[in-house]
């Protein structure tokens, strides 16, 4: 029989509704009481309560004890899964996957209602996890959700109901009544991070571009505090508002600029830049751009180091 890790970092999978059904607060039943509800025979389940927060309050630190409890677990489970709040679970999911170099699968998991909501999501997305963790057509970073798999690329779509996530290029398959069944697999080459600590992140931050934009005011601040690096969330394909634009060109020095996109499915290519020193995001959101910025700062790649991983992502 497989070995199974069950991370639990919190989330709304384990969050509580109050009576009234007005309010909830994520991150609250622990990960024993929540296997407890789940009939699952396919595996030895090996859990581990590594946090329970509201995954908004995702940091780096969280981030690397993830990262170091999934190389431990490693060692002796045929498979992982990961309870995480849908809010920043594609960052993680995104990060996870230039970390973790493995062909075991990692699978992580939600929900978009509390564990004691009508209709909760929680159980059904947690057995269909520990399916795909079985599955032997599974490997390397994944995210189940909706009865759905996908690649970490993919992105909470809706606040409502349970048909919450979504991805780019669509599911890379499905789960039904737990049989795993893959329509394709990801065959993209991915850039790999040995970084183990908070230091291989470097300061990256977003900024955003939208009409009377008066951002550009606070880049001065962010380069004193530390950053190292911002990714702008254009308009359409790249767009950047032009008070912005200025702004950005005279903080270029010591600044790495990537610009994305701020529209869910949009690509940011090469041609689009407006401004000779930015790096396209090509397919990546602002969000994934930002991890991988930070990555490569963190690891002290060049300027035409951090373009040629971007590129990877841009074909
Ligand atoms: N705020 C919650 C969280 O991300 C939302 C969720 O899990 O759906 O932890």
């Amino acid at each position: 029989m497989k070995k199974i890790g069950l991370i639990a970092t919190g989330g709304t999978i384990a969050g509580v509704q109050a009576p009234d059904m007005q309010t909830y607060t994520a991150g609250i039943v622990p990960i024993g009481a929540l296997l407890s509800g789940l009939h699952f025979e396919g595996a030895e389940i090996c859990p581990m309560q590594l946090a329970n927060i509201d995954s908004c309050d995702m940091g780096v630190d969280l981030w690397f004890a993830l990262v170091r409890a999934i190389d431990a677990a490693l060692a002796d489970m045929d498979g992982i899964v990961i309870t995480h709040g849908t809010d920043t679970l594609e960052e993680s999911a995104f990060l996870l996957q230039l970390l973790v170099a493995t062909h075991k699968p990692i699978v992580l998991t939600g929900a978009n209602r509390p564990s004691n909501a009508l209709g909760a999501d929680g159980l059904r997305n947690l057995h269909n996890a520990l399916c795909v963790a079985c599955s032997d057509n599974a490997h390397g970073v994944l995210v189940t959700m909706n009865d759905s798999i996908f690649a970490p690329d993919c992105y909470k779509a809706t606040t409502l109901g349970a048909d919450c996530f979504a991805a780019h290029n669509g599911a890379l398959g499905y789960v039904q009544q737990g049989a795993v069944h893959f329509l394709r697999t990801e065959s993209r080459k991915l850039p790999h991070f040995a970084a183990r600590s908070p230091e291989g992140f470097a300061r990256v931050e977003i900024l955003l571009s939208y009409a009377h934009n008066g951002l550009g005011a606070i880049l001065g601040a962010l380069k004193e505090d530390g950053v190292r690096g911002v990714v702008v969330a254009g308009s359409g394909a790249g767009n950047v508002h032009f008070a912005l634009k200025q702004a950005l060109a005279s903080h270029t020095h010591g600044l790495t600029i990537v610009c994305a996109s701020r529209v869910a499915r949009a690509f940011v290519a090469p041609a689009m830049l407006q401004a000779p020193q930015w790096i396209a995001a090509g397919y990546l959101s602002p969000f994934a751009a930002r991890i991988l910025l930070a990555l490569l700062l963190g690891g002290g790649a060049t300027h035409d180091a951090i373009a040629q991983a971007f590129a990877l992502f841009g074909d």
